[in-house]
């Protein structure tokens, strides 16, 4: 006998769009089990950035990564979706009745006529720079050493800061520790950035003041018995230096692993999966794209686009998940599920 659950959605990801798919879905009263491969749900939000500050999310001026989990974490808290954490989607199979059979590398396996694939850009995996010994230094809780992602900001509290990399993280990241730095270095190449232009004048208005530092450079070894105390640059010129660093955070991007899901057959394209923009279904059939992994003309990897996205691919899911109901759209104030659910009548 199969132990298999059978549900309406099967949502891979609890990344931001993951979790808030779950509201959309609920308000259709469609039930979601949620895969994800990290222990805890909120995807690059909490994974890689908790307490950077986000300003695009439409009604909340400013929140963090975590704070934004947080909060859609309780909104969608009424519609009890399950949660399979530290599971891998592993296999997805078309079943005799034409519903879909997933299954995860730690044995679950979940039946449903919808999948959403909210899978981001995959299990992500920094980019380690070319320096020699780095591993050594990688990861340590104090925030000495090499770190890919900044978990806790305290952390880097009056630490020699140095940053390298010329993309939106890097130029995130040096905005944001400058404040809390004792001294804060940015490198990069070249004298020219691929991050938003606002945040580079940023950087150089701060460089301007005397606040940080920026030198086109490339690290070129790392130094310090047991502990990071300095590396050493290199300049366009070739010539070399000595730069006393507690903490070196090389921002290079991330390698997009997407793992199984490159084998589910979604015809992928630039490892995203192409979508429709009237419900945002792939090319299979029941098997929606949502999120980071989508892609279509004029995407915008933002987290309020996949808010968007979620929004219509729940009333496309509904007809394939209840072929023989009726579906009308209802303002939430006007929903009956959700009334229900908050216990307001
Ligand atoms: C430094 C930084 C700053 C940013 N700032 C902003 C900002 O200010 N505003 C904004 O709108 N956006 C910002 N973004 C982008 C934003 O974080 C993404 O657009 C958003 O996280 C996408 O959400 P998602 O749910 O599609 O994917 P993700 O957040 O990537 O979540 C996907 C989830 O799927 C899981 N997963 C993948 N494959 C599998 C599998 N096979 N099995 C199980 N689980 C799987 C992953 O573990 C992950 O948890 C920023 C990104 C970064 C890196």
């Amino acid at each position: 006998m199969s132990n298999a659950i059978e549900t309406d959605v099967a949502i891979i990801g609890a990344g931001p769009i993951g979790l808030f798919a779950v509201f959309e879905l609920g308000l259709l009263d469609l039930k979601a089990h949620l895969v994800d491969i990290l222990d805890r749900p909120g995807g690059q939000c909490t994974e890689l950035y908790p307490e950077k500050p986000i300003y695009d999310i439409p009604g909340l001026p400013i929140v963090t990564g975590q704070e934004l989990t947080d909060r859609l974490m309780e909104q969608i808290k009424p519609f009890g979706a399950t949660f399979h954490l530290g599971e891998m989607a592993a296999a997805l199979e078309k079943q005799p009745d034409g519903r879909w059979r997933l299954k995860t590398d730690a044995g679950t396996e979940i039946i449903a006529p919808v999948v959403v694939v909210a899978a981001g850009g995959g299990s992500f995996v920094p980019k380690r720079p070319p320096v020699p010994g780095i591993e050594a230094y990688e990861n340590r809780g104090d925030g000495v050493g090499v770190h890919y992602a900044v978990r806790k900001m305290d952390m880097f509290r009056g630490k020699n800061i140095l940053i390298a990399g010329g993309g939106d993280s890097a130029l995130d990241w040096t905005l944001n520790l400058a404040p809390l730095a004792k001294s804060l270095t940015l490198v990069h190449h070249r004298d020219g950035f691929r991050a938003a232009q606002h945040s580079v004048n940023k950087m150089r208005e701060l460089v301007e003041q005397g606040k940080i530092n920026f030198h086109v450079a490339s690290v070129k070894g790392l130094h310090g018995e047991g502990k990071l105390e300095a590396v050493t640059l290199e300049g366009a010129d070739k010539k070399q230096w000595q730069l006393d660093t507690d903490a070196f955070l090389p921002f290079f991007g991330l390698t997009i692993k997407l793992g199984p899901i490159a084998e589910f057959g979604l015809n992928l394209h630039e490892n995203l999966i192409p979508v429709d923009t009237a419900k945002f279904e792939s090319a299979t059939p029941g098997i929606f794209a949502i999120g980071d992994i989508n892609s279509y003309p004029g995407k915008l990897k933002l987290i309020l686009s996949g808010f968007h996205e979620a929004a219509l691919m729940a009333q496309a899911a509904f007809h394939v998940c209840k072929p023989n109901e009726k579906l009308r759209f209802q303002y939430t104030t006007s929903s009956s599920s959700l009334q229900k659910k908050l216990g307001v009548s």
